[in-house]
């Protein structure tokens, strides 16, 4: 945990524009500044960041946030990375538990990842240069893979020796224990390289850090085929994956990941200039890459051969889609071609459009269910039980309907038998309702306009809060999102002794409606008749409802009491709108 003060102190030195300008290129506009926006397609800018308020928000796609949603949501951190990362960019040293431990293994890491530079400047130096790489050369250029490729993704050649590696490494003064650490040497008394005679594919962070290496064998005999770095302090086969670096730009603009196998798989697409691809690191896919992916984008295409392995491969994995909620496809390529092949076949538009083709992961499913356990009734029960707690979560009944449809063709099973089945499954299953990023944006209310404006005056001008407050009229409030933010933002105002709208936001749940309803104020000048007008209208509506209701109820019996205050009610009205006569 990162002290809050700490946090604070963070964002008080980090610019949003300065920020993002390194993601978007940004041109001033009025008190704000636009671009275009990094999280959807477009060609006339609707991405907003006011240095004023430390926000941004995009009229196009409904995103918004502070600056350390930006990072979150653009390059996929958490928020507590997030923080460390604009710490370390405005040279705030976070108080951290542990902090001896803590400086010693950020000190490590450091040193491991300049070590693997090192070694991947040294595999790519010598595929290039020397001459015993030339048959690691022409095995490239048989994959076909380019030069610029080779170039972007620094492939090397591990030279076919034993200590080449580290005693090149020995000479820059590299520790040797490091060098362990890092999997680049192994070996009891004797040490020496762990990669040899391998084309290299250094493996890099979001940040494009060398963490660790892919190693493909170029001889028939040599096993295994493909060898890849143990993990370390900075690399974890499990949560990386391959080309990410690359990708994620793209992954965001086209809104869509392909994940594909291997290493190869993913070069020629990018080659192709298909580059919103992945693989993971020879493995399945693994829920924490799910989990990872699913910061940049819902929708997953799985591409993987049509052979058995691959076929198993996919089921495993789209189990853990189907459980972390990803709008998942499949496509199964023509019988005995990669997506390596295929894509150097048909090239990019062909390939487009095959992929265009992918069949929706329940489909899927059945099908590989069916084969695994046949359409005995035995085997049919096991496909349903199996199948059905994924059809629980879908929401719209039209896909839902035609599921089931498709289901009882392939079973022979009535349709509402099989509803019976799905209805006895959900009552077990129930799964919390997906959380949406901001449901006050999708559900495009028309709010009340003395509300709405009142949020605005607060959002943008502080001075107008107190008057607000003494009105005494947030909790009459109608629309629950801007009694939300009003009271979130007089809590802030509170707390700071100003209006910080980044500090709301952060509390808030309707965070992107936040940030545009505090663009839009910006066009807006309040006064205190406007203030005065919206605060009347809020008390008056409410007390015509409360009139409404006790008048209702004199209806049914002749209370005293009822009738007492209903008089004072309409007296006080009166008063109120005699005030506005005057005005
Ligand atoms: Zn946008």
């Amino acid at each position: 945990m990162i002290p809050q003060d700490q946090i604070e102190q963070v964002k008080e030195r980090s610019d949003i524009v300065s920020v993002i300008s390194e993601y978007v290129s940004l041109k001033s506009s009025g008190t704000n500044f636009k671009g275009l926006c990094p999280f959807h397609s477009e060609n006339t800018p609707s991405f907003m960041v006011s240095a004023d308020k430390q926000i941004f928000h995009c009229f196009g796609c409904s995103v918004g946030g502070n600056v350390f949603t930006f990072l979150m949501k653009s390059q996929g951190l958490s928020f507590i990375e997030a923080v460390e990362r604009l710490a370390e960019k405005t040279g705030i040293v976070l108080k951290k538990q542990d902090n001896a431990k803590n400086s010693k293994e950020v000190s490590q890491k450091k040193s491991l990842l300049k070590l693997n530079g090192l070694a991947a400047d040294f595999y790519h130096k010598y595929l290039l240069t020397s001459e015993s790489a030339e048959k690691a050369r022409a095995y490239l250029k048989k994959r076909q893979i380019s030069d610029e490729i080779i170039s972007k993704f620094k492939l090397g050649y591990a030279p076919d020796a034993w200590e080449m590696l580290k005693n090149h490494l020995l000479k820059l003064k590299a520790p040797l224990p490091l060098m362990v650490e890092g999997g680049l040497v192994t070996g009891k008394n004797k040490i020496y390289d762990y990669f040899r005679n391998r084309v290299i594919f250094p493996i890099f962070d979001i940040e494009g850090e060398v963490i660790g290496f892919g190693a493909r064998a170029l001889d028939a005999d040599q096993n295994p085929k493909y060898l890849n770095s143990k993990d370390s302090l900075v690399y974890s086969k499990s949560r990386s994956l391959y080309a990410m670096h690359h990708a994620k730009a793209h992954i965001l603009k086209e809104g869509v990941v392909f994940i594909v196998e291997g290493y190869f798989d993913a070069l020629s697409l990018i080659n192709h200039g298909v580059n919103n691809v992945v693989a993971p690191l020879g493995t399945a896919l693994t829920e924490e890459q799910i989990r990872f992916l699913k910061r940049y984008t819902k929708q997953i295409i799985l591409i993987f051969d049509s052979d058995a392995a691959g076929i198993n491969a996919m089921k495993r994995t789209l189990k853990l889609l189907l459980q972390e909620e990803v709008d998942a496809k499949v496509v199964i390529l023509p019988k005995g071609k990669d997506p390596d092949d295929f894509v150097n076949e048909v090239g990019k538009e062909k390939f487009l459009s095959f992929v265009k083709s992918a069949q929706d992961k329940v489909f899927f499913l059945l099908q590989s269910l069916i084969q695994e356990h046949g359409t005995s009734i035995q085997g049919k029960i096991k496909v349903l039980e199996e199948l059905m707690p994924q059809l629980t979560p879908i929401v719209n009944p039209m896909e839902k309907s035609l599921y089931i449809q498709e289901i009882s063709q392939a079973l022979s099973i009535e349709e509402n038998k099989i509803y019976g089945f799905l209805k006895r499954g959900s009552s077990a299953i129930k799964k919390d309702d997906v959380k949406r990023d901001d449901p006050a944006l999708k559900k495009e209310i028309k709010f009340d306009k003395a509300e709405k404006l009142l949020v605005q005056a607060m959002l943008k001008e502080e001075q107008w809060i107190s008057i607000i407050e003494s009105a005494d009229i947030l909790d009459l409030f109608t629309h629950s999102e801007l009694e939300e933010i009003s009271t979130l933002s007089l809590e802030v105002f509170k707390e700071k002794g100003k209006i910080d709208v980044g500090e709301v936001m952060m509390k808030s749940s309707y965070p992107a409606l936040l940030t545009r309803l505090s663009f839009e104020a910006q066009e807006l000048d309040f006064n205190r008749k406007i203030i005065d007008d919206c605060c009347k209208n809020i008390r008056m509506r409410y007390m015509k409802k409360v009139q409404g209701e006790l008048l209702e109820k004199l209806k049914k019996e002749e209370n005293p009491d009822i009738l007492n205050t209903y008089q004072k009610l309409v007296s006080e009205l009166k008063k109120l709108t005699g005030g506005n006569d005057r005005a």
